[in-house]
């Protein structure tokens, strides 16, 4: 692995899965995981809680030296002006008042350090949210950074600091969605991290924000030190620690080469970019946005999105520190989407939480939770959730067209059950003397029952979206943020594809609208599979619209059909993408790499365009 030298520090380099092109050259920042630490509640007896308070004072202690050590480290790496953080966290942990609150606690209450820091913490972290000052507000942020160095300091360890530099390179073990929207991306060079599959959640954030990814790195984490030198490539997924100075300009020119590609891939449409896309062969397809970041939102139009085929609720919960929006909140947020979105309308969905999803923290932590109390599950057995965004999205829809979409449907009774909460929360607004939109209400097929019972879903919904990322996770059983398994998260599985062509045509038969917003539909030549099975409307990371457009534009659907059928015919995953390269290489060679190219870790395609299809394409 390892290769030159440089300040007598060995060039080491990992290769992982790329999930977002680009490169940068940068410093690594740790982030841990981001999931909230779980702390459990113990009661000691009184000689216990005496010792307890030990144990405490001993954590406060190593939690001192880590800080004058990192303190020490940031002044000599990147000067005074990014050290003075680590000051402010140690004087908090100088604060009598904090620390004799937890010790009281401890004793009073027989209660093990970790949940007393939790009480005392939680109360601080109460009053600061309550101050006016927003600069004083956001120093929250470092309430909680300290708490975080308090519990991993109870179990022995060491805690890093967040948003030191300009460059960052976050690496992380798992960057999770609720780590990931407290980060500041406009600083994020490119992100690096052990875990984490193609749909993995901060794979369609970074490519949505054009930020480069490698994931699949195994042990960077454990290697890779806070400030140390290190460069990303997103193309070939290529990570290199402590580079020498020709790596890093090799890196550089490779950053400032792929910059422009993807400025024009934004540019170069004009008008072209807006006008109604028709196959070869004159049929139409509506390209529409995901959107969930505010950050995406100028995407929308720049790239001449048809309106918002799927909002991601979740985000507002991250946002929030997993706190709950309130209605008004939500009635912003949505309100804002339904301008967005314009004549063509949003389609926002029921919060999708648990899993690889924001907001774990409003919920038990679960045994399973792929298969758990997530999703429509999570609003039906929290009506009152459920009812305060019905109502948020029913107002803003006497502002601007929007659709509710019910996620992770598995049961028509649910679809039932959500439509009649809908109802009664406008008959409500209606007695309250508030106005309400009209919403169509669609449901997610994203779990295999929804696709085996389509038919009889299709006649209580009034759409479909189908969520390939889910329908091949649970389909195929592959954790879809697991990089271990990404081999088996197969796309083009003969299985997907006959269950995305049975949904479609449940649509068609029931005479209601459907359209594919899973990451499938923003690979060029996975959508015009898609367009073969009979997929007229495709939703997408809005930066993806003009790629797969350009495709989509010289493809005739009867060849896109006949391309679809040959691959449903296909015994396995790998037959049907022979059958995608054969027939598509010729025309669109742009599409494929040349076998000659090592094989990508995953087996797919390797190409500049499908580059980023799925753990299958890489
Ligand atoms: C999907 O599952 O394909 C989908 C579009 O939703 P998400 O990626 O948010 O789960
Ligand atoms: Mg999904």
């Amino acid at each position: 692995m390892s290769r030159r030298k440089k300040n007598g520090k060995r060039e080491v380099v990992w290769r992982g899965v790329s999930v977002a092109e680009g490169a940068a050259a940068g410093r690594v920042l740790r982030v841990h995981g981001g999931a909230r630490e779980q702390v459990f509640r113990a009661t000691l007896g009184a000689q216990e809680a005496r010792r307890e308070v030990r144990r405490f004072r001993a954590a406060v202690r190593l939690a001192r030296r880590q800080l004058r050590s990192l303190k020490r480290r940031a002044e000599q790496r990147l000067g005074a002006e990014h050290a003075y953080i680590f000051e402010a966290h140690l004087l908090m942990l100088e604060d009598r008042k904090l620390l004799d609150e937890i010790e009281e606690y401890i004793l009073s209450e027989h209660s093990n350090a970790e949940w007393a820091v939790k009480v005392a913490g939680d109360r601080l972290l109460s009053i600061y949210a309550e101050i006016k000052d927003d600069y004083l507000r956001e120093r929250s942020s470092d309430v909680e950074d300290v708490l975080g160095r308090l519990l991993v300091a109870l179990g022995g360890g060491e805690a890093e600091p967040r948003g030191l530099t300009e460059d960052a390179i976050l690496v992380a073990d798992e960057l999770l969605p609720s780590a990931a929207a407290e980060l500041d991306f406009t600083h994020v060079r490119a992100i690096a991290s052990d875990a984490g599959g193609w749909t993995s959640h901060t794979a369609i954030i970074a490519r949505a924000l054009g930020i480069p990814a490698v994931v699949g790195l195994r042990e960077l984490y454990r290697q890779a030190r806070t400030g140390d030198e290190i460069t990303v490539d997103g193309l070939s997924g290529e990570v290199i620690l402590h580079p020498s100075r020709e790596t890093v300009a090799r890196v550089q020119a490779e950053a400032r080469r792929s910059r422009p590609r993807a400025a024009e891939a934004a540019g170069d449409e004009g008008s072209a970019a807006h006008a109604p896309l028709r196959t070869a062969d004159g049929v139409e397809i509506v390209l529409r946005a995901n959107v969930e970041l505010p950050a995406e939102f100028g995407g929308v139009a720049r790239y001449g999105a048809r309106g918002v085929g799927l909002y991601r609720t979740e985000f507002l919960f991250s946002q929030r520190d997993g706190r709950l929006p309130t209605e008004e909140e939500q009635f912003d947020a949505y309100s804002r989407v339904a301008a967005l979105a314009g004549e063509d309308g949003a389609k926002v969905r029921l919060f999708d939480l648990g899993g690889d999803k924001p907001g774990a923290n409003l919920q038990e932590a679960e045994r399973n939770p792929a298969l758990g109390l997530r999703a429509i599950r999570y609003c039906l057995s929290r009506e009152e959730v459920l009812r305060t965004q019905a109502r948020a999205v029913l107002r803003a829809a006497a502002r601007g067209r929007l659709d509710l979409l019910l996620p992770m449907i598995s049961d028509v009774k649910d679809v039932r059950r959500a439509r009649r909460i809908v109802e009664e929360e406008r008959e409500r607004l209606v007695a309250e003397g508030q106005e309400a939109g009209p919403v169509r209400i669609g449901a997610m097929i994203e779990v295999p029952a929804a696709v085996l019972v389509a038919d009889k879903l299709a006649r209580e919904v009034d759409f479909f979206n189908l969520g390939t990322n889910d329908l091949v996770q649970y389909l195929l059983a592959v954790d879809r943020s697991n990089d271990s398994v990404a081999d088996w998260f197969r796309s083009l599985h003969p299985a997907v594809l006959q269950s995305i062509e049975r949904a479609l045509s449940a649509a068609r038969a029931a005479g209601i609208p459907s359209l594919v917003c899973g990451e499938m539909a923003a690979a060029p030549a996975y959508a015009t599979v898609l367009v073969g099975l009979g997929a007229r409307d495709l939703s997408m990371t809005p930066a993806a619209i003009p790629r797969v457009r350009r495709v989509l534009a010289e493809v005739e659907a009867g060849f896109a059909e006949s391309v679809a059928r040959e691959c449903l015919e296909c015994a396995t995953a790998d037959d049907a993408e022979e059958v995608v390269r054969v027939r598509l290489g010729g025309r669109w060679p742009q599409l494929f790499p040349p076998k000659s190219l090592p094989a990508p870790k995953s087996g797919g395609y390797n190409s500049e365009e499908v580059e980023h299809a799925s753990p299958t394409a890489p």
